[in-house]
């Protein structure tokens, strides 16, 4: 296996639009409640196990460029980042 090999996934920008990146997804985000969180979060696994399709979730570089998109951090997994949020 060499780096030419390298995978390129759909992140959704801070403009809210999806490119192609080599960026390796670190969050997903629920597109129609704006919410974001771990790519192993309950609530996520929980809703593609539900046959939800995966499409209407949004993958995220970093959680910078989901908050700049207007998502908000889910608080399942992301509880403490929640309530700094919260609490401004
Ligand atoms: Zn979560």
């Amino acid at each position: 296996m060499t780096d030419q090999n390298v995978k390129t996934y759909m992140l959704t920008g801070a403009d809210g639009k999806s490119c192609q990146s080599p960026t390796k997804v670190t969050l997903g985000g629920h597109r129609k409640d704006k919410i974001y969180g771990t790519l192993d979060c309950a609530g996520a696994v929980r809703w593609i196990a539900c046959g939800h399709n995966v499409w209407q979730r949004d993958f995220f570089a970093n959680e910078a460029t989901a908050i700049a998109a207007g998502f908000r951090p889910c608080f399942g997994c992301l509880r403490e980042k929640y309530k700094g949020i919260a609490g401004k």
